[in-house]
């Protein structure tokens, strides 16, 4: 495979933590690299042991973009595969971007490989579709602003008001004020779930309603390292698909008669 020799610096997703959730080519990856850079605050250390046992390995957790660059920019000129292994998919909250403008301006070639995000295996977990005929067909990616600000128009008062599916990372130490900010637009009785390491061995899933899911959330003591899901996508009422329906023919299948 030619990624697994091309002098690139690879950045990969590496799912929301079982091991056997990183892609094919990123497990690949994994195992060819001569560098591994990971940010051990969220990625199962499990995933390392795909790595050849003499690979290096950096817990960016404790160092700064300066020395995560350094590393990569000398391992790479002297010729070795590097990995920058971050948690689900990388284009969320990865803060991948900076890393590759920095890249670019070095003129260092590199190649994302994207991973399985968090909010997919939340939904896996809970066993539910974001997305439900009549009910939502939105799904709002957001957070609230922590030591990190949201554009102001991005308040989640604003955008509960549309009522769509919306899941919330980085949030969850906070579940008072956000639940206050959710129900500015959505009814206390709209469901909320919220998956705690969707995927690990000690996930953990906590299921209500706007009006009792930060006390369900504190009495679970999740304080991190989760997602809170909310909308009607958790509640069993909607219309079937038009895609299966006998009656509605599409590109690849004609309708059936009566
Ligand atoms: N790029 C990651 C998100 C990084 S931000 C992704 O695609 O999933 C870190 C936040 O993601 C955490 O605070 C938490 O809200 C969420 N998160 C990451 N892994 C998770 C998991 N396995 N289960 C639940 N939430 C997770």
């Amino acid at each position: 495979m030619s990624e697994l020799t091309a002098n690139l610096v690879n950045i990969v997703g590496a799912g929301p933590g079982d091991p056997e959730l990183i892609t094919v080519r990123g497990m690949h990856l994994l195992a060819a690299a001569d560098v591994v850079i990971y940010a051990g605050s969220l990625v199962n250390p499990k995933l390392l042991d795909y790595c050849r046992p003499d690979c290096e390995i950096f817990d960016s957790a404790g160092m700064n973009l300066d020395e995560v660059i350094a590393v990569i920019k000398d391992r790479h000129a002297k010729g070795k595969r590097v990995v920058r292994l971050h948690t689900g998919d990388p284009s969320i909250y990865g803060a991948i971007r900076e890393q590759m403008d920095i890249l670019e301006a070095a003129g260092i070639p590199f190649r994302v490989t994207p991973g399985v995000s968090s909010f997919c295996a939340a939904a896996a977990a809970l066993k539910k579709e974001y997305v439900l005929p009549e009910v939502s067909q939105t799904v709002i990616l957001t957070r609230m602003e922590g030591r990190t600000p949201v554009p102001e128009a991005e308040d989640i008062r604003n955008l509960a008001k549309i009522n769509a599916t919306m899941i919330i990372f980085l949030s969850v130490h906070m579940i008072d004020e956000l639940v206050n900010r959710l129900l500015v637009g959505y009814p206390a009785d709209t469901p909320a779930a919220v998956v705690y390491k969707a995927s690990w061995p000690e996930e953990k899933q906590v299921v209500g309603t706007l009006a009792d899911i930060a006390q369900k959330v504190k009495n679970a003591k999740i304080g991190r390292t989760a997602l809170v899901t909310v909308g009607r996508f958790l509640g069993d009422e909607y219309a079937l698909s038009k895609l299966y329906d006998k009656g509605f023919s599409h590109g690849y299948r004609a309708a059936k008669p009566e």
